[in-house]
């Protein structure tokens, strides 16, 4: 039967909505039921019925602080290349969750682990921000994804602690900054607040940007890490480390779970399916500051002209400031004070990617 609350019956016809336990796919298996409408027609329901056991291989499970992270391939010593893979470095961005949890369920990883451990390969998922996830938030204190930082990871944490206890996030650091140090490769999937069609980041040096043009997505976004500081990518970027930050879609629409599922499949397994066509580069972002609001509809890859107003805060009208115009990215559907409204995006420096075909 049918659990009571599978369907929202408060929802308008022609609203998206969510219904059920939203957080439940990292959640036991019985747990697992929620449901989702987009335009007023449910697109897709797990049940009870319908779940597929995890038969005893470790899942990701926000309530467990124990399964916050599973390992797959080869034992740690014989491991001659490392792969990492951050989900939920957001909590409200579980896309990368359910997708990892969905190919555990559905065998996927459990089969990979016998070519992994040919390819001498080690592949670590880490669910970075558990309690976010449990209070459904993007972060409980501090954006984790602005934290990679020397002041919070080389100072004495215990210092930082004893001053301010509550800043959750600080306690995921040293999880998180020793699981990048370990990786040899790492991807970090998130989703946006705005409808968007999934893009990759990718830290500006060649290797990065081969790496991130491979995987499944329409645009890559080159030099944005370099303007916000403190990113996991950041981290990495200091590291040596080849990365990406995929962003898989709006956080609600269901096609980001495949999104997500497709990139870390190419990812795993290395085999390029299709790569990024359109390279933006990206050099400025929009910070939010008192007043702010949009004055028109601001959408994902919107192109702009030149001094056109796209909102105003209390410092007045904000335009487009690039001559040749700009392409928007990232637009922010819940503008949070300090946070990026959008990115720019440089036409000029707009091209078209090269063929990839392969990944060594
Ligand atoms: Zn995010």
């Amino acid at each position: 039967m049918m659990p009571k609350f599978l369907i929202n019956e408060a929802a308008k016809e022609d609203e998206d909505s969510i219904s059920g336990i939203w957080n439940s796919p990292c959640s036991v298996v019985p747990e697992k039921c929620f449901s989702m409408r987009k335009k007023g027609k449910l697109e897709r329901t797990y049940s009870q019925k319908e779940q597929l056991a995890f038969q005893g291989v470790p899942y990701l499970n926000a309530n467990d602080e124990q399964s916050t992270e599973v390992n797959f391939g080869c034992s740690e010593e014989d491991a001659k290349v490392r792969k990492l893979i951050l989900v939920c470095v957001h909590g409200n961005e579980t896309c990368g969750l359910t997708a990892v949890n969905e190919l555990i369920q559905v065998g996927w990883f459990q089969h990979q682990n016998e070519l992994l451990k040919v390819k001498k390969e080690r592949v670590k998922i880490i669910l970075a921000n558990p309690r976010a996830v449990l209070e459904k938030k993007r972060f409980v204190d501090l954006n984790l994804n602005r934290i990679f930082q020397p002041t919070y990871i080389q100072n004495n944490l215990s210092e930082i602690f004893a001053s301010v206890p509550t800043k959750y996030e600080l306690s995921r650091l040293p999880i998180l900054t020793k699981a990048i140090e370990w990786c040899d490769y790492l991807i970090d999937i998130h989703s946006t607040s705005a409808m968007t069609p999934p893009f990759v980041i990718c830290p500006s040096d060649d290797k990065s940007e081969l790496f991130a043009q491979t995987f499944p997505v329409e645009y890559m976004i080159k030099d944005l890490s370099k303007i916000v500081q403190g990113t996991t990518l950041e981290w990495a970027t200091r590291l040596s480390k080849i990365g990406a930050c995929v962003e898989c879609g709006f956080h609600f629409d269901l096609q980001s779970i495949m999104v997500a599922r497709q990139v870390i499949e190419r990812f795993v397994t290395d085999q390029v399916v299709t790569q990024a066509h359109n390279i933006v580069s990206c050099k400025k972002s929009q910070l939010i500051q008192k007043g702010f609001h949009f004055l028109k509809k601001v959408t994902a890859f919107q192109d702009v002209k030149f001094n056109e107003v796209l909102g105003e805060d209390d410092n007045g009208p904000i335009s487009c400031p690039f001559k040749d115009g700009a392409t928007i990215i990232m637009p922010t559907e819940n503008p949070i004070f300090g946070e990026e409204a959008w990115f720019w995006g440089e036409h000029k420096n707009r091209i078209q990617a090269q063929g990839i075909t392969s990944l060594s």
